[in-house]
């Protein structure tokens, strides 16, 4: 059983999961929710992407979406930022942090940036110059941590690489991304174990997909290793490219209740967060893929008369 007894829970829902619909969500919509998120006691927000309006219309508002923020909770208010254009735009909003991304893998690399891994690390260098004299902490993300579609397993000394340049380059801390669903407990160790020698200044958070049924196994796996942070996502929204009929992000709320049930603080209120979740679930317009949202918690009493008794 792991010693890990505090948690912090990074919401992605508004970047990773927004990012991927198409119908536009309106600005008023993004910062009402990102601010019950703040309400709810979530620590730390990805709330938005500075990437290219014509690329992402959907992010086009980048920048009004961080204005409306509230700030008084010292929430951390952190953005995608995919080039020194994004870092620019990123800083005059004021930002707390600015997320940077890289593939493990260098064909997802190339097939999502149409660079290779070095080039896209090379890049960072000036994005990381315009966000320290804007004083906003770094954070390097490494996509397809976990496996990559076109080269399979990623060998961890890629990962072990790339996170010793963020830390070369003075980031605050990285993420593991699970881009396409590919983690497992097994892998999870051995990515963590590498990480930590090669990085043991930053800070190390997990983010994972449900692709494939096992993202809270993976979850268990990286606090039994003894990492502390974790990125989800309202409802589980957010896709995967590579498996269109495939679930996204992990659910915020099953990895709140998951980690309450073992006696890990998060500071998080669960029944704020479900509720969040359902009415994402609304804004989106079809049903989310999580699961404290439909079944609510264990301990939710029910009326003996409204439920009917099962037979299997
Ligand atoms: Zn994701």
């Amino acid at each position: 059983m792991t010693q890990i007894r505090k948690v912090e829970v990074t919401e992605v829902g508004p970047r990773d999961g927004f990012q991927n619909e198409k119908n536009p969500i309106s600005t008023e919509v993004k910062v009402a929710l990102i601010n019950r998120l703040i309400d709810a006691g979530i620590p730390r927000i990805e709330a938005t992407s500075f990437v290219s309006p014509k690329a992402v219309p959907q992010m086009a508002d980048a920048a009004e979406v961080i204005k409306g923020i509230d700030r008084s909770k010292g929430t951390i208010i952190s953005a995608l930022v995919p080039n020194a254009r994004g870092a620019i735009r990123a800083a005059e909003s004021g930002v707390d942090e600015m997320v940077l991304f890289v593939s493990a893998s260098e064909s997802h690399n190339k097939k999502n940036v149409n660079r290779t891994t070095e080039e896209s690390l090379q890049g960072f260098e000036e994005v990381a110059r315009i966000a320290q004299d804007a004083k906003i902490q770094l954070h390097g993300a490494i996509a397809t941590a976990f496996g990559c579609p076109f080269e399979g397993d990623v060998p961890v000394e890629r990962l072990a690489m790339i996170s010793k340049r963020f830390q070369e380059m003075g980031f605050v801390g990285m993420t593991f991304g699970d881009t396409t669903g590919m983690a497992t407990p097994k892998n999870v160790r051995a990515g963590v174990r590498a990480v930590r020698a090669a990085a043991p200044k930053l800070a190390m958070n997990l983010h994972f997909h449900n692709t494939r049924g096992v993202g809270l196994a993976c979850v268990m796996a990286g606090l039994d290793e003894g990492v502390d942070k974790y990125e989800s996502s309202f409802g589980g929204i957010g896709g995967c490219p590579f498996a269109p009929k495939a679930t996204g992000n992990i659910c915020t709320e099953d990895l709140v209740y998951l980690l309450q049930e073992m006696d890990i603080e998060t500071g998080v209120d669960l029944a704020k967060l479900t509720a969040i979740a359902c009415d994402v679930e609304t804004v989106i317009g079809r049903p989310l893929p999580g699961q404290i949202m439909k079944a609510g918690h264990r301990l939710e009493l029910h009326d003996m008369n409204a439920v009917r008794t099962a037979e299997g």
